[in-house]
């Protein structure tokens, strides 16, 4: 058997006519490429506005200067996520409090949240970044409510969870990304996420005073609307009006990234499809633990679940070229984040779940085959 990751981009002939497309236009960036993606996925996902950017991080870092984080505003997040979404508010010097997971939905505990912020005397909590981590969507409703109480905005990481949705209380479909409840949403582009652009990240809002003011530090803080410019010398004058960044996306990724977007449906179909099969081959048994609560709006970036002998069991697959990964290695044990004091037992569901977790082979190309040898591997290795 050929190597199977666990995650896999999928390029069809079509996205790279696309890309060629481009390539032999006049616009390598900053082209009328950017519109059409950004107009696009803001209506795949039901907001008002979207920005590309760069990367995911950069979205986040740019979510982090629009929302104003400065040195001694402290912002929650959860543990089990990539670095980035801490990381953003560091970049700005802020001070990351890490969260406890719920056990069951592997999802920041928003009980835990509250507990924090109840605790917050000097309310120096500004903000709020969950994680709709592995695809599942968080209850943003839940969280806006609990974020207004204690006047914090809400980032949306939703890296993981394009195309995914929850239900609200009056059992709407909520989209992730679609602005109804969180400030700001984020999304990347790596090629192991749904959409692969090589790299690329999007920002998604309905709020137009944060989308304008992001779309100013995208290009270098240098003002995008003519009508707000200070000064006029000419036909050439452009104003630099904050300090801003060059975290523009280009136009062939752009390109990519909105002929996969076409695809984006079918392949959450086939990821809701692979899940199925993994949950059905492992019920019922007392080695294996899934993410529990699994709701239909599940966009499958990962199929984890939770495992006894766990290093044993990815040596083995390892050797029948199985590469299982672990996510994630939890953010508050990262050398980095204890030097600020962050220790083991600090946040005992994140580093339980870390202890047993493990991603399975999930993207929509993986064959039925493939999928079957892993589950065969998996049953050789428990022997059931
Ligand atoms: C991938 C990812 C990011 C960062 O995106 P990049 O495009 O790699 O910078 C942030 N948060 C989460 C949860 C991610 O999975």
């Amino acid at each position: 058997m050929k190597k199977i990751p666990y995650g896999r981009h999928n390029i069809t002939d079509e996205d790279i006519q696309a890309v060629i497309n481009v390539l032999k236009s006049d616009f390598l960036t900053q082209g009328p490429s950017i519109k059409q993606f950004e107009d696009a996925f803001a209506k795949y996902v039901g907001a008002r506005f979207a920005i590309a950017v760069s990367n995911g991080t950069a979205a986040l870092h740019l979510n982090a200067i629009a929302l104003n984080i400065k040195p001694g505003d402290k912002v929650i997040t959860t543990p089990i996520t990539f670095v980035a979404s801490a990381n953003c508010v560091r970049y700005c010097g802020g001070e990351v409090v890490f969260a406890d997971i719920d056990p069951e939905t592997y999802l920041l505990d928003i009980n835990k949240v509250r507990e924090i912020l109840e605790n917050d005397i000097n309310k120096e909590i500004k903000g709020i970044i969950p994680v709709n981590f592995a695809g599942r969507v968080v209850d943003m409703e839940a969280y806006r409510a609990l974020a207004d109480e204690f006047n914090c905005w809400i980032i949306e990481d939703a890296c993981h969870s394009p195309g995914g949705y929850f239900n609200n209380m009056a059992n709407q479909k909520i989209m992730s990304g679609s602005g109804a409840y969180a400030d700001l949403s984020i999304f990347s582009f790596h090629p192991v996420k749904h959409i692969a652009a090589g790299e690329g990240g999007m920002i998604t809002t309905n709020d137009e005073i944060l989308y304008k003011k992001i779309l100013n530090l995208r290009t270098h803080g240098i003002q995008q609307d003519p009508e707000k410019k200070i000064e006029n010398h000419g036909v050439w004058y452009y104003e630099m009006q904050e300090l801003g960044y060059n975290y523009r996306l280009t136009d062939f990724q752009a390109a990519l990234g909105l002929s996969q977007l076409g695809r984006a449906d079918e392949g959450l179909l086939r990821r809701k499809e692979i899940a199925k099969k993994y949950e059905s081959a492992f019920k019922n048994l007392s080695f294996i633990k899934h993410q529990s609560g699994v709701i239909d709006g599940h966009a499958y970036h990962l199929y984890i679940i939770e495992v006894d002998r766990r290093s044993e069991l990815v040596n083995y697959l390892r050797e029948k070229n199985i590469f299982v990964q672990i996510h994630y290695i939890p953010a508050h044990l990262m050398p980095y984040y204890k030097q600020y004091g962050w220790k083991n037992g600090d946040l005992p569901f994140a580093e339980k779940y870390y202890k047993g977790c493990l991603s399975l082979p999930m993207y929509p190309s993986l064959t039925d085959l493939e999928q079957e040898f892993v589950i065969d591997q998996i049953r050789n290795f428990y022997a059931f």
